[in-house]
Protein backbone atom coordinates (compact mmCIF):
# COMPACT_ATOMS: atom_id res chain seq x y z
CA UNK A 1 0.00 0.00 0.00
CA UNK A 2 1.22 3.64 -1.09
CA UNK A 3 0.42 6.06 1.64
CA UNK A 4 0.67 9.16 -1.50
CA UNK A 5 -2.87 7.02 -2.75
CA UNK A 6 -4.53 8.40 0.33
CA UNK A 7 -4.51 11.48 -0.92
CA UNK A 8 -5.97 10.87 -4.84
CA UNK A 9 -9.81 11.54 -5.69
CA UNK A 10 -11.60 8.67 -4.76
CA UNK A 11 -9.24 7.29 -1.87
CA UNK A 12 -8.58 8.43 2.01
CA UNK A 13 -6.93 7.88 5.01
CA UNK A 14 -8.59 5.56 8.11
CA UNK A 15 -6.74 5.17 11.10
CA UNK A 16 -6.85 1.21 11.97
CA UNK A 17 -6.49 2.14 15.62
CA UNK A 18 -9.18 4.35 15.86
CA UNK A 19 -11.28 4.83 13.13
CA UNK A 20 -10.56 8.47 12.41
CA UNK A 21 -11.61 9.32 8.91
CA UNK A 22 -11.05 12.95 8.62
CA UNK A 23 -7.54 14.40 10.51
CA UNK A 24 -4.27 13.69 9.69
CA UNK A 25 -0.69 15.05 10.11
CA UNK A 26 0.85 14.65 6.84
CA UNK A 27 4.48 14.90 6.18
CA UNK A 28 5.13 14.91 2.34
CA UNK A 29 7.50 16.00 -0.20
CA UNK A 30 6.31 17.51 -3.26
CA UNK A 31 7.73 19.11 -6.80
CA UNK A 32 5.29 21.08 -7.97
CA UNK A 33 4.84 23.56 -10.67
CA UNK A 34 3.00 26.18 -10.49
CA UNK A 35 1.71 29.28 -12.71
CA UNK A 36 3.08 32.39 -10.93
CA UNK A 37 1.05 35.56 -12.05
CA UNK A 38 2.96 39.08 -11.32
CA UNK A 39 1.06 42.09 -11.95
CA UNK A 40 2.52 45.45 -13.45
CA UNK A 41 2.74 46.45 -9.34
CA UNK A 42 4.91 43.58 -8.18
CA UNK A 43 2.57 41.37 -6.65
CA UNK A 44 2.37 37.52 -7.63
CA UNK A 45 0.36 35.21 -6.94
CA UNK A 46 0.01 31.99 -7.85
CA UNK A 47 -3.14 31.07 -10.52
CA UNK A 48 -2.14 27.58 -10.97
CA UNK A 49 -0.49 24.53 -9.46
CA UNK A 50 0.18 20.82 -10.36
CA UNK A 51 2.15 18.23 -8.27
CA UNK A 52 4.08 16.40 -10.38
CA UNK A 53 6.18 14.44 -7.87
CA UNK A 54 4.44 13.18 -4.25
CA UNK A 55 6.33 11.15 -1.73
CA UNK A 56 4.50 10.89 2.05
CA UNK A 57 7.05 10.22 4.62
CA UNK A 58 4.61 9.53 7.23
CA UNK A 59 1.04 9.77 8.24
CA UNK A 60 -0.17 10.40 11.81
CA UNK A 61 -4.19 10.42 13.35
CA UNK A 62 -4.53 13.47 14.74
CA UNK A 63 -6.82 11.44 17.53
CA UNK A 64 -4.80 8.67 18.60
CA UNK A 65 -1.20 9.94 17.42
CA UNK A 66 -0.77 6.62 15.85
CA UNK A 67 1.12 6.79 13.09
CA UNK A 68 1.62 2.59 11.97
CA UNK A 69 -2.19 2.34 11.93
CA UNK A 70 -2.74 4.07 8.70
CA UNK A 71 -4.93 2.49 5.94
CA UNK A 72 -5.65 4.22 2.68
CA UNK A 73 -9.37 3.07 1.58
CA UNK A 74 -11.84 4.13 -0.80
CA UNK A 75 -13.99 7.31 -0.25
CA UNK A 76 -17.37 6.79 -0.20
CA UNK A 77 -19.57 8.92 -2.05
CA UNK A 78 -22.81 10.27 -1.46
CA UNK A 79 -25.11 10.79 -4.86
CA UNK A 80 -25.92 14.23 -5.57
CA UNK A 81 -23.45 14.96 -2.93
CA UNK A 82 -20.40 15.43 -1.25
CA UNK A 83 -17.82 13.03 -1.68
CA UNK A 84 -17.68 11.61 1.94
CA UNK A 85 -14.18 12.27 1.51
CA UNK A 86 -14.44 15.80 1.06
CA UNK A 87 -16.77 17.42 3.90
CA UNK A 88 -17.68 20.85 3.53
CA UNK A 89 -16.15 23.79 5.90
CA UNK A 90 -18.81 23.66 8.71
CA UNK A 91 -20.40 20.12 8.62
CA UNK A 92 -20.89 18.83 12.20
CA UNK A 93 -21.17 15.21 10.81
CA UNK A 94 -17.66 15.50 9.30
CA UNK A 95 -15.61 13.47 11.61
CA UNK A 96 -17.32 10.80 12.36
CA UNK A 97 -18.00 11.36 15.85
CA UNK A 98 -17.91 14.19 18.23
CA UNK A 99 -14.32 13.63 18.99
CA UNK A 100 -11.76 16.71 18.00
ZN1 LIG B 1 -6.23 7.17 15.39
Amino acid sequence: MELADGLTDGRRFRCGACGNLTRFDVELVERVRRFWHVDLAGQGRVEDSDSLERTVLSVTCRWCGSADAIQVVDALTVPGGTPAGRPTAGDPAAGGGARR
